[in-house]
């Protein structure tokens, strides 16, 4: 995708490119660990739809002035009006800005969604198929001819950068390049309640990228967040004669409920301590191999150099060696390459045992868990460590 057209000063660009920027790297934040699925990270459409609700329900309820460039947020603001009229619960404040925190909280908790809701994320969705992923697309045809020219290998997935993907939507023929136009037909006749997850395991369009590109957006991902909001301030800011101040802030709100989910992050570290607390006696420093009498649970490749907080990376230390570890990438020795084994043995049983869990902590690494011999996955395991661990010295 171009995402330097989205970044450059192109007065006429309105805010739906940023939006769609946004909304990727809010997945990217929202889901640093991701385990790739054949190389590939796919982004559902209707989670980027969520995304905008959370970014444009505020300025559709400060005023419209925020969204007047271009159809699509013409189209938003009629869709979002028609729900915040339609609903029945006037007690439920629809009309206050920060009524996009309780529907957040709805959707976050996967609580049922009811039929208004689920027909505006819908809505929204089909606005971003028809407007800027149609877009995207011409500048994914433009480089797929760039690459082959300069004679990358374009047959790499991994090396794949940004592209959409569809599985099951035709191609609209009638260009030369991919066109994903999804008509949301299985969509339409949808009736009935569906929580979010159900909702999202539905989606049959997706933003695909190679895993080397998301682990590199990974680590800069509040940074890329940042300059996506600042373009977006900008923009908003000199396309208004009368610097709309309630614009701004509904602005920020909207594209600042993301912090709650980094914050996510810190919830995961003190679930898989809790654990680690249950599972691992007695307790050994897979560094110095001392009884641990309080431990920390070290990110055995630091989080600095790799942002992963997956068990199979998380093994209790004691205080004194965590900190002197710090953000040190240490070798995999032999003896450290043990005591790490012994740990993942546990870690993998309690996860066998605890599949449910797994997959609320975020877990992808399903097929470890799957493995008849538990040895055969703790052999995966450690060898990604140590791939990941080789490529960061
Ligand atoms: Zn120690």
């Amino acid at each position: 995708m171009g995402v330097e057209s989205v970044l450059l000063d192109e007065k006429k660009s309105s805010t739906y490119k940023f939006a769609l920027m946004s909304a990727v790297i809010d997945y990217v934040i929202e889901k640093p660990n991701e385990y790739p699925q054949n190389g590939f990270h796919n982004i559902p459409i209707i989670y980027l739809a969520k995304r905008w609700l959370y970014y444009y329900y505020p300025l559709m309820v400060y005023g419209e002035e925020g969204v007047r460039q271009g159809n699509t947020q013409i189209a938003l603001r009629r869709v979002i009006r028609d729900f915040i009229e339609k609903q029945e619960d006037k007690q439920f404040l629809f009309s206050d800005p920060e009524a996009i925190l309780q529907i957040k909280d709805k959707i976050d908790s996967n609580e049922i969604l009811d039929k208004p809701l689920i027909s505006l994320l819908i809505d929204i969705r089909k606005r971003i198929v028809e407007q800027p992923l149609q877009y995207t697309q011409v500048t994914v045809g433009k480089r797929k001819e760039k690459e082959l020219v300069e004679g990358v290998n374009v047959k790499d997935p991994s090396f794949t950068l940004f592209g959409l993907i569809n599985t099951s939507i035709p191609l609209n023929e009638h260009r030369d390049y991919q066109v994903i136009r999804k008509k949301s037909e299985s969509w339409k006749g949808r009736k009935d309640e569906s929580n979010w997850y159900d909702l999202e395991a539905d989606e049959t369009a997706f933003i695909q990228m190679g895993h080397y590109t998301y682990t590199e957006l990974v680590k800069s991902r509040f940074f890329i967040k940042d300059a996506i909001i600042k373009r977006w301030i900008e923009f908003t800011i000199d396309s208004y004669l009368e610097k709309d101040a309630q614009a701004i802030y509904a602005l920020f709100h909207g594209l600042y409920l993301h912090k709650k989910e980094s914050e996510r992050e810190n919830v995961l570290m003190k679930k898989m301590r809790a654990i680690a607390t249950e599972i691992f006696q007695p307790m050994k420093c897979i560094y110095c191999e001392s009884e641990i009498s309080s431990f920390a649970l070290d990110h055995f490749i630091p989080w600095s150099k790799y942002p992963v907080d997956r068990f199979w990376n998380l093994f209790p230390t004691c205080t004194s060696c965590n900190s002197k570890k710090s953000d040190k990438i240490v070798e995999l020795e032999e003896k450290i390459q043990h005591r790490i084994e012994d740990y993942l043995r546990v870690w993998v049983l309690y996860f066998q045992t605890n599949q449910e869990e797994f997959s609320r902590l975020g877990g992808k690494e399903v097929e470890y868990l799957e493995m008849d011999a538990i040895e055969q996955s703790i052999k995966f395991l450690i060898e990604q460590i140590r791939v990941i661990n080789k490529n960061l010295i």
